[in-house]
């Protein structure tokens, strides 16, 4: 029996298509949706798929890839429909498993004698492709930095030594590859993984801390995106206005970005977090609200050979600096408390620390450091290493450089432990090396 499953959210376009090949004697099967499709070829087992590329939800990519690890469903042929014709696309639903491309609209006839070399039920069928397994990410736990900088990208002369690209922080842990924020540092760590796995699959977690635009405007230039055997989770709260899902695949729709997130060929998994306590792979992360305009968390993540809390945004003391004078002390230390019992005995703390004394007299209430504060609140929590990040873009070099010797004043005077050093572009950090220093 001929059977083939076409799955198009284009009604119109399944009811044309399916007109032609039922004449030629194909029974036709109809879905709405990639979702819908998936659950219906596993159930009919159709000798043909036809697959439109463009669907919300569940994209043809998608559908490729979910169908080829169905070993099911090896005698089915896939053949992708798409009302583009870039090289680009046609690779990658080659790469995602497709058997054949057809540009829309598609000629009945051309239709029909694709369809052809499938009727016939002993076509040699393609070797079966061994399941990808996610490359194993190995070595003790580190981090590295890719971005550092706050609020927008800072490039030149002034800030070559500690960057100029915004927030973003890779940390690899007990086989797993986290990725804290998406700044353009993202760009960066892309092409270093392009590098490193070449072609082989990445299963990789993108941690968000908010959706501010130096968090996420790396998204859409990072590589691994573009090959059709990597996955990315993409995980953070939802946001004070939209969700999470919503915003990120905002920024990429037309007239900002020529490619939609829902058109990238790796798999993305968007998934807004409910708990402040939860699990990747083995790594143990907490998660703690920040003190920053709209949602934004700070988390700490559990590595087994040390912590690390990231707060890329934050404003320690705002609290204690806007509210009435009269409200009670306890009132006011309140949310100091919260945080120093965060990040009690922490290794590695990378906090917003954006301005200094001065220019933060300017600026209370924007949600962001005075690097006093940030110091006072480390020294509190008896942490062992703060990374100053968020660089203001207006800080160069120099000036980056005198916060530091700043803030290690402020701990010598107060006969502290705490070691301070500013976040810097493409610096490795070994958290075995941290803990151990201390001891
Ligand atoms: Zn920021
Ligand atoms: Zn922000």
């Amino acid at each position: 029996m001929k059977t083939v499953l076409i799955i198009d959210d284009d009604a119109d376009c399944r009811r044309v298509l399916g007109a032609v090949l039922n004449q030629s004697g194909w029974q036709v099967f109809h879905a709405g949706g990639g979702d819908e499709g998936i659950e219906m070829a596993r159930q009919h087992r159709p000798r043909v798929v036809l697959c439109d590329l463009l669907m919300p939800h569940v994209n043809g990519f998608k559908v490729c890839r979910e169908l080829r690890s169905d070993s099911a469903l090896r005698q089915t042929a896939i053949v992708v429909t798409s009302g583009r014709n870039f090289d680009a696309d046609r690779r990658a639903a080659f790469e995602a498993g497709a058997d054949d491309y057809l540009a829309k609209p598609v000629e009945p006839s051309k239709l029909v004698a694709a369809l052809a070399r499938f009727e016939v039920n002993d076509v040699p069928l393609p070797p079966e492709k061994p399941v990808e397994l996610p490359t194993r990410i190995s070595g003790p736990a580190r981090l590295k930095f890719w971005g550092v900088r706050g609020s927008t990208p800072a490039p030149g002369a002034g800030t070559v030594e500690y960057g100029g690209n915004t927030s973003c922080v890779e940390i690899r842990a007990k086989g797993e590859l986290i990725i804290l924020d998406a700044g353009t540092g993202l760009r960066l760590l892309g092409r270093q993984l392009t590098e490193e796995f070449k072609d082989q699959p990445l299963h990789l977690t993108l941690l968000l801390t908010h959706t501010h635009w130096d968090h996420i405007q790396g998204l859409p230039f990072f590589q691994p995106l573009y090959k059709p055997q990597n996955r990315l989770r993409i995980l953070g709260f939802e946001g004070a206005r939209h969700g999470l899902g919503n915003v990120l695949s905002s920024q990429m729709e037309n007239p900002f970005f020529p490619i939609t997130l829902r058109e990238l060929p790796a798999n993305v998994q968007i998934e807004e977090l409910k708990e402040m306590k939860f699990s990747i792979g083995r790594v143990r992360i907490e998660a703690c609200f920040a003190n920053h305009p709209g949602i934004c968390v700070g988390y700490r993540l559990f590595t087994g050979e040390g912590s690390v809390a990231y707060f890329p945004d934050n404003e320690p003391h705002y609290v204690a600096h806007a509210i009435d004078a009269r409200a009670s002390a306890e009132y006011v230390q309140s949310p100091e408390r919260k945080i120093v019992s965060f990040l009690r005995g922490l290794d590695v703390l990378i906090m917003d620390a954006q301005y200094d004394r001065a220019e933060y007299q300017q600026r209370i209430g924007w949600g962001h450091a005075c690097l006093d504060d940030v110091v006072a609140l480390a020294l509190k929590a008896e942490v062992k290493k703060l990374y100053l990040f968020h660089h203001d873009p207006d800080h160069d070099d120099k000036k980056i450089s005198e916060m530091v010797q700043e803030a290690r004043k402020i701990v010598r005077a107060q006969n502290g432990k705490l070691h301070v050093d500013a976040a810097r572009e493409g610096a490795v950090v070994e958290l075995a090396g941290v803990a151990q220093a201390a001891r």
